[in-house]
């Protein structure tokens, strides 16, 4: 019987079937937002659909705008998992550790298909990885099944759809490239969305329901990153709404949540984006002893701990940059 078992895990090994009981884990980052539930969907379908087995887990529920478009497409959420030590893992829409599982260490990271910055993560073996600086890693998904050429269904066309008019704030936002507007035409194709821009208006009406009513707490947490610079330990949170009021009239509350966090976890800086969609531009509540200096990044002053900064839409392609030559003269 064991010897059996034992031949039957090498021929997996081997041959990576379906049928195999150790599946591909994919995983998007924590604190999933649309792009890292519908990217674990749809890359686990397309390595099934290619002879090896895959599930989409994710690390927490999805927020409300992600909901709406699980729930229009006829969609189920991933399976939550927070622990994947010693499985075999894909990581999707992210590379750092700071946003993987916290045993990842522990796993076997076998590919990565992301559209962020290389935050780190070292491997002990040669792995598959991608990293494109696109819109949505959901674009290069939609790519790999182009090029593999395999069909899309319907419902996963539709995550995916959702998912770069989320990442790109329906192509508004800087990091938005003809590579996303031509997936995104595409899947609408697919999912039968006729009207794209009234489809991604609905979506984030409906991601930003709760605003005036949700705890801080679960807010802040919504779309919070951690990231290590020079040793320090920061948290960029962003929310964003096209009705802007609703973020703005609880400001005073975010930052005392901020200030407990940093208390808490001793974070060297916490900042929260609170970005407006629809006058393109972002009001930055910084928490921390560096704060000026990282306003002074952006040539602006801080007042009542939060400046208003035109334009800044991205915290990958704006933010994230600035503060890592602001922190590459920080030590810790
Ligand atoms: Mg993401
Ligand atoms: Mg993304
Ligand atoms: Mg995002």
């Amino acid at each position: 019987m064991r010897l059996k078992i034992a031949l039957v895990s090498v021929l997996c090994m081997l041959l990576n079937t379906v049928a195999c009981a150790d599946p591909l884990i994919v995983v998007g980052h924590k604190n999933p937002d649309s792009d890292s539930i519908f990217s674990a969907i749809s890359l686990a379908h397309l390595r099934s659909q290619q002879g090896i087995a895959a599930v989409p887990v994710a690390q927490g529920k999805p927020n409300p705008e992600t909901q709406f478009a699980l729930d229009f497409f006829g969609l189920e959420a991933p399976t939550l998992l927070m622990k994947v030590a010693g499985r075999k893992v894909a990581l999707v829409d992210h590379n750092h550790y700071a946003q993987a599982p916290d045993d990842i260490r522990q796993a076997d990271i076998v590919e990565i298909i992301d559209h962020h910055n290389l935050g780190g993560v070292s491997t002990a073996e040669p792995i598959e990885v991608l990293i494109k600086p696109v819109g949505c890693t959901s674009t290069i998904i939609w790519q790999l099944y182009q090029r593999a050429n395999i069909s899309i269904p319907p419902a996963i066309a539709g995550g995916m759809l959702s998912a770069i008019l989320s990442d790109t704030l329906i192509f508004r936002s800087p990091t938005t490239t003809d590579q996303d507007r031509a997936a995104a035409e595409n899947l609408a194709t697919i999912a039968h969305v006729n009207d794209i821009q009234k489809y991604g208006q609905s979506m984030f009406l409906a991601g930003e329901a709760d605003l005036k009513t949700a705890v801080i707490h679960l807010l802040i947490h919504r779309d919070l990153k951690n990231f290590e610079m020079n040793d320090n330990k920061i948290a960029v949170a962003q929310l964003m709404a096209v009705s802007f009021d609703l973020l703005k009239d609880r400001k005073e509350a975010f930052l005392e949540e901020m200030r407990k966090l940093q208390k808490e976890y001793a974070y060297k800086t916490v900042i929260l984006m609170l970005t407006d969609i629809k006058n393109e531009g972002t009001e930055l509540l910084l928490i921390g002893k560096n704060a000026q200096h990282i306003a002074q990044a952006f040539n602006l002053v801080l007042k009542n701990d939060s400046v208003w900064i035109p334009g800044m839409m991205s915290r990958k392609k704006q933010m994230i940059p600035a503060l890592e030559k602001v922190f590459d003269k920080e030590t810790s």
